[in-house]
């Protein structure tokens, strides 16, 4: 399986949290362990394979097939029954890195939604035990009608250009992050704070992470999960520098490094092809010259 380019239409997977009746044999079955995911050889495995008893819960649907998923983290951990689960048990990483778009999509919905019904189980006004919203991602304290929505954080991810010099291309900005790979040279990112617009929290980031000033903000795109794990919407932007003579200065604490690059001299050790990050460093090192 190759990674596949953006599909701004999901790529034939909805999301959804409608029970339109029990399981069936053939629908998709999606089980997760902690931050794994049960695979078989033909990708996800399938309800009939699985045991007759498992609890359910709606994802979506992929091509038309629903997809249904199970966690037996609290129930089995580390250990799950090889027999009654047979298959490969995958990392996030190792999946988001080898499956095509709406799977990966599906994967990262299995985790999130999985997740946050083991994490959120709990009124955090009354402390009572929230019950299912029927038809929706979402619970409801049956006390004090506190409603709790499935949550997902946003973060931004900016590639700078500014002019090279006089006859030369472009040139990109790309930093090195203190908690990722060494040699891996990416591009500025961060969490959006709360009551902030997404175009303002690219500005502030790179403001805060490389002492830049930006011009032109532009929309690229979205991926509806990150490397780090699902649950993290990323939006993409390009971006150019307001003063083209500024030099990047690195904050020592996400930063090790920041350096203009001309687009046609682009470092070997970028990020994924699979990942948004990569579609936006392939997308500016193939605009026309400015
Ligand atoms: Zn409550």
């Amino acid at each position: 399986m190759t990674a596949a380019p953006p599909t701004p239409d999901g790529g034939g997977f909805v999301p959804g949290a409608q029970r339109s009746g029990p399981p069936q044999p053939g629908d998709l079955a999606l089980v997760v362990a902690g931050r794994r995911l049960l695979t078989g050889s033909e990708g996800f495995p399938r309800v009939a394979e699985l045991p007759a008893d498992t609890a359910w819960v709606p994802l979506g649907a992929l091509a038309g097939v629903p997809a249904w998923g199970t966690d037996l983290t609290d129930l089995a951990g580390e250990d799950v029954d090889e027999e009654a689960y047979p298959g490969r048990w995958r990392s996030w990483r190792a999946l988001a890195a080898e499956l095509p778009t709406p799977l990966a999509d599906l994967a990262g919905r299995a985790l999130a939604v999985l997740t946050w019904r083991r994490t959120h189980r709990w009124c955090g006004a009354c402390r009572a035990e929230l019950a299912d919203v029927p038809g929706e991602q979402s619970r409801r304290c049956p006390d004090c009608d506190l409603y709790v929505p499935l949550r997902f954080s946003a973060a931004v991810l900016v590639a700078i250009t500014r002019p090279g010099p006089a006859g030369s291309p472009d040139e990109l900005l790309l930093v090195r992050h203190a908690d990722g790979p060494p040699e891996l040279w990416a591009l500025v990112a961060g969490y959006v704070e709360a009551g902030e617009s997404l175009e303002a929290a690219a500005r502030r980031e790179v403001g805060e992470e490389v002492g830049l000033t930006l011009g032109a903000v532009s929309y690229f795109g979205s991926q509806p999960w990150a490397l780090s794990g699902p649950g993290v919407l990323l939006a993409g932007f390009t971006a150019t520098a307001a003063d083209p003579a500024a030099e990047p200065v690195v904050d020592g604490r996400e930063l090790t490094q920041a350096r203009w690059f001309p687009l046609d001299a682009l470092p070997a050790e970028l990020p994924a092809a699979y990942s948004i990050s990569r579609w936006l460093v392939d997308h500016v090192a193939a605009r026309p010259a400015s």
